[in-house]
């Protein structure tokens, strides 16, 4: 049996004091979300994460989801009821327009939820985000009459949204892709394909699902520059909005697999199924990627809910568990053995792991702003930061985020000892269910290779060059202030690692673009490292404030003691990775495939 209690006071930290997000108050929602309204939701969230989406992820891992003969998929006990309960409550649509059903608040907001959620239970959580960025893509290049047909509907929990990119012969190349469409006279398509691996493509949460479809249409261009985006609703919608009958897209079968086994992974057949073009013929995975790049971070995060939920009772075990004698002396006379948070190995387990958690949840908090700012801020200039700070940090937040993550999954599991490895612990369900964030959404490698090969070069350098000006400015002002020396320092070292990386890649890329593309993982990891360093530097300048302020409660104390872990056992792996990516492809690409 596990437990989990929401980070409240951190996320709250953080919002409030960290990133103060009351500064943006003229941004739509944000005045609508004052700090004892943001206490309010979260606290609200924390209750239902720990209640009732908790309880059920043990539960969701044994039952699995099951296909019955006629199509139907039943996910596992109390799932249906909890998702009502996420759509009756407003939690789908929290940061969504007001003019669809939304609640308009930021989607700083949501993201911060968001991680409770999925700590509590990734799997259920998934019908959620992925209704999320359904939307995202609807309301970006949906017709005005789709979004008014679907959006609702979708932000009330009572229909759920797919992305279907995936098909048996093309995952990561989508520009083989078969599935087509084809034009009616009513100006409708008709969709026949088959995708595999669709999250939710089948369930019983709710009486519609509306799949976003990648096809191409009779007689497009091959390739990716081919593909168009449809909405194809399983059930067809009637004119005055009730449900008319079933479209021709069934659930062929599902998957049996390693974790989120409640979260229904489908075969999905379409025979016909019809269909509406979303945005412009030929421009789907333009469309798309508003759907991706939400699901990105989603998947970074959902890396980060799993490591927080897995630290929390790897802790508490720590401080139970009774197993032989602290070095420097006993610790526990009354008890046969100390618990084993005295060995030095254990602490360095269990701080390598809050010292990502604490900075990971940062970084996706600042991204989150980012992301509203890039949708809500009247300001251009600060619109196009927004968009390339999202650019640049959204596959470091999938790929680094969720290699972390997962090996965060494994040392929790570690302190467990033997009995990690027993079911009953629950610490190898969390394993398990994390280990699919390294995989979908773009495997890690395609996101360092988007990374290097795309975002870095991408206007010259622009994005990454406004992250550079931007630690290096917080280095400088902070350059007189004893206390933050320590996290300071180390971090302008770690940032001149990544500065040399960045100038070599450049280099590389405009001569020999292979050369760059070989280091790819080892920059994503190297970025991903200064990203987090910056995060500490800041999390503990704001700790500092509060705490000379008179707050001294045990959450902002701990702060620069997790902090200067991070920064002298952590950071330092960038001149690592720096030495790795001045080594380049020759090692890498010469031996002959056969020798393999
Ligand atoms: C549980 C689950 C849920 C999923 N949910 C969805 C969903 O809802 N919708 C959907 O459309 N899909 C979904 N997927 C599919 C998922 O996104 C794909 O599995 C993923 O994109 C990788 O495709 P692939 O499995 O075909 O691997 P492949 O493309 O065959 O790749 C195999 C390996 O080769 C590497 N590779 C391939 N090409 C390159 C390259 N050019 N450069 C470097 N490395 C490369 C990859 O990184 C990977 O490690 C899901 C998958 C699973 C398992």
């Amino acid at each position: 049996m596990t437990t989990y209690q929401a980070p409240l006071k951190d996320i709250q930290f953080l919002l409030n004091d960290v990133f103060q997000i009351d500064r943006f108050s003229n941004l739509a929602g944000f005045a609508e979300a004052p700090a004892d309204v943001r206490a309010a939701v979260l606290t609200e969230a924390a209750k239902l994460s720990e209640e009732l989406l908790h309880p059920l992820n043990a539960i969701g891992d044994i039952e699995g989801c099951v296909r019955h003969e006629d199509d139907s998929v039943r996910t596992p006990r109390g799932f249906r009821e909890a998702f009502r309960q996420l759509g009756d409550g407003g939690w789908i649509g929290l940061s969504a327009p007001v003019e669809y059903g939304g609640q308009g608040l930021p989607t700083t907001l949501s993201n911060a939820i968001g991680e409770m959620f999925s700590s509590a239970n990734m799997s259920l959580e998934m019908y959620a985000g992925l209704t999320r960025g359904a939307v995202a893509a609807l309301l970006m290049h949906g017709s005005e009459q789709q979004k008014h047909q679907f959006i609702p509907k979708m932000l009330a929990g009572e229909w759920t949204g797919t992305m279907n990119l995936t098909e048996p012969h093309c995952g990561t190349d989508l520009g083989m892709m078969r599935t087509k469409a084809v034009k009616q006279p009513d100006g409708s398509y008709k969709i026949s394909g088959t995708k595999i691996f669709i999250s939710g493509g089948e369930q019983d949460l709710t009486e519609n699902i509306i799949h976003l479809v990648l096809a191409r249409i009779e007689g497009a261009p091959a390739g990716i520059k081919g593909v168009s985006l449809f909405v194809v609703p399983k059930r067809l919608i009637n004119e005055d909005g009730t449900l008319g009958e079933q479209n021709g897209v069934s659930c062929g079968s599902i998957e049996h697999k390693m974790g989120i086994r409640g979260s229904a992974t489908c075969v999905l057949n379409y025979e016909g199924a019809r269909g509406w073009l979303v945005g412009r013929e030929n421009k789907g995975m333009e469309a798309m990627f508003v759907m991706m790049n939400e699901a990105r971070l989603g998947v970074g995060q959902q890396a980060l809910s799993q490591s927080e939920v897995a630290y929390q009772n790897a802790a508490n075990y720590a401080k139970e568990r009774l197993q032989g004698r602290a070095l420097g002396g006993t610790q526990s006379p009354e008890k046969p053995a100390d618990p084993i948070i005295v060995h030095p190995d254990v602490r360095l387990t269990l701080l390598s792991i809050r010292a990502f958690n604490e900075a990971a949840r940062a970084l996706i908090l600042w991204t989150s702003l980012k992301q509203d700012l890039a949708r809500r801020s009247y300001d251009p200039g600060e619109r196009e930061l927004a968009e390339d700070h999202m650019g640049l940090l959204t596959p470091v937040i999938k790929g680094m985020l969720s290699e972390k993550g997962f090996a965060n999954t494994v040392f929790a599991q570690q302190i467990f000892g033997g009995h990690g490895y027993i079911v009953e612990t629950g610490m190898e369900q969390f394993v398990r269910d994390c280990r699919i964030t390294m995989l979908y959404e773009g495997a890690n490698g395609i996101q360092a290779l988007d990374l290097v090969a795309r975002k870095l070069p991408r206007d010259s350098g622009r994005a990454i060059q406004a992250l550079f000006n931007e630690v290096s400015s917080f280095i400088e002002e902070n350059a007189s202030e004893p206390k933050l020396a320590p996290y300071t320092k180390p971090l302008r070292r770690s940032l001149l690692d990544l500065e040399q990386a960045t100038a070599l890649l450049m280099r590389r890329l405009a001569k020999h673009p292979n050369e760059a593309i070989a280091v790819s993982t080892d920059f994503m990891h190297l970025l991903g490292l200064v990203a987090l360093g910056y995060m500490w530097s800041r999390i503990v300048k704001a700790a500092h404030e509060k705490i000379a302020a008179g707050d001294q409660s045990p959450h902002l104390t701990t702060k620069p003691l997790v902090g200067l872990f991070f920064v002298e056992r952590i950071l330092p792996e960038t001149s690592a990775y720096l030495a790795k990516i001045q080594s380049g492809a020759a090692v890498l690409m010469t031996m002959p495939a056969e020798a393999f």
